[in-house]
């Protein structure tokens, strides 16, 4: 074969490379940052959570300081009966005014807590729901990511094998020029179509498009783009290449 047939056949294997590399694209990007979202959203849930299970700790506390109040009240009352001057009257007098005052600020607490955690309650829900919303894109992208790379995986094993072997029959001298000019252009070898070269459809004389068919040893570059001609006879569609390869 001649290694004009083998650049163009490396060409045509190599744009099927670039394209699912370029499938591929953002998506693995993308999956981390929907992944980051889910991260974002659980942290809010849970510091709601947090919030919640203080305000029910803040319950539990209070409940048991308003019984203890409230038997030291019932308590002092019963002393207020059995003093002997007023002086301990008044003392007891004021004792029992403070506890009233502790007591009206903990039901004050408990009130504002009650309201802070319906307010929690509905803000929760919201959270929660976006959680789930943030918890199925991530899932949705992560499940396209698998299955474009479970394809990809084939089709990468499939051309990167063909590949191997194409190099392996290419001039070392022209395998580097190959990868030189795919360094400029993705596209390193382009069949001349209509007289033109068809990587920058500039006219090639016919006059060299004959030598090109007559001496197909010999390797033409296009004098405006530098990219590999060949004929369009030597021109390869990648089905075909594949079913070659079958
Ligand atoms: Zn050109």
């Amino acid at each position: 074969m001649h290694q004009i047939s083998l650049l163009a056949q490396l060409a045509a294997i190599d744009s099927q490379l670039d394209e699912l590399h370029d499938e591929l694209g953002d998506l693995p990007e993308i999956v981390k940052q929907h992944e980051k979202l889910v991260a974002d959203k659980t942290a809010v849930v849970e510091a709601t959570l947090q919030s919640l299970h203080d305000i029910e700790h803040l319950r539990g506390t209070a409940h048991v300081t308003q019984q203890e109040l409230t038997d030291r009240e019932t308590k002092l009352g019963e002393q207020q009966f059995q003093v002997k001057n007023n002086r301990e009257f008044d003392a007891i007098t004021h004792e029992i005014a403070a506890i009233k005052d502790r007591k009206a600020e903990l039901d004050e607490s408990v009130r504002t807590a009650a309201v802070r955690e319906e307010n929690l309650r509905t803000q929760l829900e919201q959270q929660q729901r976006e959680l789930d919303e943030a918890k199925d894109a991530l899932a949705d992208k992560e499940k396209e990511l698998e299955e474009l790379s479970g394809d990809q995986n084939d089709d990468l094993r499939k051309f990167i094998e063909m590949r191997r072997k194409i190099i392996g029959q290419v001039d070392s001298e022209l395998e580097t020029e190959y990868q030189r000019i795919r360094t400029f252009h993705r596209e390193a070898v382009v069949a001349i179509r209509k007289n033109s070269c068809s990587g920058c459809y500039s006219a090639i004389p016919s006059q060299r498009i004959m030598e090109m068919k007559y001496n197909r040893e010999k390797i033409h570059t296009c004098e405006n783009c530098g990219r590999i001609l060949c004929t369009e006879d030597e021109a390869v569609d990648i089905d075909t290449l594949v079913e070659g390869n079958a």
